[in-house]
């Protein structure tokens, strides 16, 4: 999607939010960061950085509305069916595993005392320059941008995370490769993925969310839901902008993109279900 239709979404379910009542009582909604730096990249419109005041107002905002932040733990003991969850229940993750998100998101979190997972690819934790699937990888150097504002996180950032027990760390496949392409990878990939984090990191259990993640296109569902389901990874989430319903396929839980226009509202209108509800109308009305 591009970023004006993104936002037309956003304001359509917005639109929705704000005549028709909620639509999640049974459901849960996860939301999906990926950096949280001060410096708004070298890119005007790049979507995936939230700087970190905005971040907090996202979640003071939602909180204001009514939301219930959770942990990873509460959200699959309500997946087994041995819990119950609060109304408006939300999750908040974090993807690729951004220095950014423990310098930045995780002192808020601490701050508001609200839990999170951050899903790492396990290859660059510690590197100086920015991932290799970052967009902007080139530009940064000769923009004089600081390297916290790009880099992935450190061993020691890492390990301080682990020590914060507001944050949940997930894997996110060692490589973050392109496994629509070449599947046959996937497993050894995750393993060695799974592995670092549980021998070098001590981590027991361990959720994951797949790169790329979009149903459709094969990142995420069928063959590599099938594949991640007996790879000792307690849930699996996608980037399919859907609440999450205890019959969902624990391997292919959708969540929500935040983006650095999203304001507390229109979160909390993707959250009410209006986002899926829209994208499903328009899917109906092109069937046509
Ligand atoms: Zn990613």
């Amino acid at each position: 999607m591009s970023e004006v239709t993104k936002r037309a979404a956003g304001l359509a379910a917005l639109a929705l939010d704000r005549v028709l009542p909620s639509r999640n009582s049974e459901r849960v909604g996860v939301l999906m960061y990926h950096r949280t730096a001060p410096t708004t990249s070298v890119d005007a419109n790049d979507q995936l950085n939230v700087p970190p005041g905005q971040f907090r107002a996202h979640l003071l905002g939602l909180q204001e509305l009514g939301y219930n932040f959770i942990g990873i733990d509460q959200l699959i003991n309500w997946l087994n069916g041995t819990t119950e969850l609060p109304d408006n229940s939300v999750h908040v993750t974090f993807d690729d595993g951004y220095a950014c998100t423990a310098q930045f998101a995780a002192p808020i979190l601490q701050e508001l005392d609200i839990p999170a997972t951050v899903f790492v690819n396990t290859a660059f934790t510690g590197d100086s320059d920015a991932f290799p699937f970052d967009p902007n990888r080139s530009r940064y150097g000769d923009a004089g941008v600081d390297p916290v504002n790009y880099r992935p996180m450190s061993s020691n950032e890492l390990h301080g995370l682990i020590a914060d027990s507001t944050i949940t760390i997930g894997a996110h496949s060692h490589s973050h490769s392109n496994f629509v392409e070449h599947p046959e990878d996937f497993d050894e990939d995750i393993m060695l993925n799974t592995k670092i984090l549980r021998e070098d990191y001590g981590l027991e259990s361990i959720p994951f969310a797949f790169p790329y993640g979009v149903v459709r296109l094969g990142y995420a569902g069928g063959e590599l839901s099938r594949r991640i389901s007996v790879l000792n990874v307690t849930c699996a989430f996608s980037t399919e902008p859907e609440l999450i319903d205890r019959s969902d396929d624990r391997y292919c839980l959708g969540r929500f993109s935040a983006y650095p226009f999203d304001t507390p509202r229109t979160l909390a209108a993707k959250l009410n279900g209006w986002l899926g509800w829209i994208s499903g109308a328009r899917q109906l009305l092109n069937r046509g």
